[in-house]
C-alpha cells in the first residue's frame, strides 16, 4: 500500500528487530508517592539485554517493582551527577561486585562527567571495602564517550546530545541525552534539560521524542516546563511523550497535541509504537 510516505512503508515492514524502552519511574527527582519513582528507564533489547538509564537512588524500589533486581543490571548510560541519576550507583556497585553470579557491569557515560562520577560522588562510600582501597574500575567496567561521541550497545549507535541542565554562573553543568535509530525510526530522549532553541533540529529531526518536563507551579529554571513545551509547534508537539513531572494533577496533555505523560511502568515497542502512531496520524 502507498502511503505517501517512505518512512511509514520501511517502518512497517521492519518489524524484525524490537527495542523496547521500560520506564521505571517518569517522576521528577524528589517524587514521593506510590505511584512513581524518580525517571530511570531501562531499554530491552530483542534478545533480552538490558541498559539501565540513569540509576537514582530509588533504583532498588523501581526496579523490585517491576520483577528486576540487581542481576538484571550488565549495562549502565549516566546522563548527569543529580542523584535521581547517580544515586544507585553504590547499590548496584556493591551488589553486582559482592554477588559472583554477577559481571562488573558496563559503564557508559561522557568523559567529562567520568572523573567526577567517582571523586565528587561516589568515592565517599564506595572506595573502602574490606582489606581494599576501592576505585571506580573495582566496580564498573568504564566506558567514557569523547566530545561529540557516541557508543554503540546491541548494534544500536546511542548518540550523546549536551543539553543545558544547569549554569550557576561560573559554569554550565550539562546533562546528555541521547538520539538514536531502531530500524527507520529517531528517538531523542532528552534527559535532563532547560527549554533551549539548540534541540530545536532535533525535534525535526526525530519521529519521537521523550522529553523532560516540569509541572510544578514554582519553576526551577534548570527543566524545560509544560508552559514552555506548549509554545513549540503542534507538529513537534506531536511527537513528544512527556517524562519527569511532579507528583499531583497533570494538564491534560493529549488535549494539547502531546502523546501523553509517561506513567511508570509504561513500555514502548520503539518500531511498533512509531508505525503506529504515525499511521494513526496519516489516517486523520
Ligand atoms: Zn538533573
Amino acid at each position: 500500500m502507498n502511503l505517501g510516505c517512505g518512512f511509514v512503508l520501511d517502518c512497517c515492514r521492519l518489524t524484525i528487530k524490537i527495542m523496547k524502552l521500560i520506564f521505571l519511574g517518569s517522576g521528577s527527582a524528589f517524587t514521593v508517592g506510590h505511584d512513581n519513582y524518580q525517571s530511570n528507564m531501562i531499554f530491552e533489547s530483542d534478545r533480552g539485554r538490558k541498559l539501565l538509564i540513569d540509576c537514582g537512588s530509588d533504583i532498588r524500589f523501581s526496579l523490585n517493582a517491576l520483577g528486576f533486581c540487581h542481576m538484571d543490571i550488565t549495562d549502565i548510560y549516566i546522563s548527569h551527577l543529580h542523584a535521581d541519576h547517580v544515586g544507585g550507583l553504590e547499590y548496584i556497585g556493591f551488589t553486582t561486585k559482592f554477588d559472583p553470579r554477577c559481571n562488573k557491569p558496563n559503564l557508559y557515560a561522557s568523559k567529562e562527567l567520568a572523573h567526577d562520577l567517582w571523586y565528587r560522588t561516589l568515592s565517599g562510600g564506595m572506595r573502602s571495602i574490606e582489606g581494599e582501597l576501592a576505585t571506580i574500575d573495582t566496580f564498573f567496567e568504564v566506558h567514557p564517550v569523547r566530545k561529540g561521541g557516541s557508543f554503540t550497545w546491541e548494534g544500536v549507535e546511542f548518540k550523546l546530545i549536551k543539553v543545558i541542565h544547569v549554569d550557576n554562573g561560573y559554569f554550565m553543568m550539562p546533562s546528555y541525552g541521547l538520539y538514536f535509530e531502531v530500524d527507520g525510526v529517531k528517538v531523542l530522549l532528552s534527559t535532563d534539560t532547560q527549554f533551549k532553541k539548540n534541540l530545536n533540529d532535533l525535534y525535526k529531526q526525530a519521529d519521537l521524542i521523550f522529553h523532560d518536563c516540569e509541572t510544578s507551579f514554582f519553576p526551577t529554571g534548570i527543566h524545560a516546563h509544560y508552559n514552555e513545551l506548549m509554545t513549540l509547534p503542534a507538529h513537534i508537539r506531536s511527537k513528544i511523550w512527556l517524562y519527569h513531572y511532579e507528583p499531583g494533577e497533570l494538564p491534560d496533555a493529549k488535549k494539547d497535541g502531546f502523546r501523553g505523560f509517561v506513567k511508570r511502568g509504561q513500555t514502548f515497542e520503539l518500531v511498533r509504537e512509531a508505525c503506529r502512531e504515525t499511521q494513526e496520524a496519516i489516517a486523520v
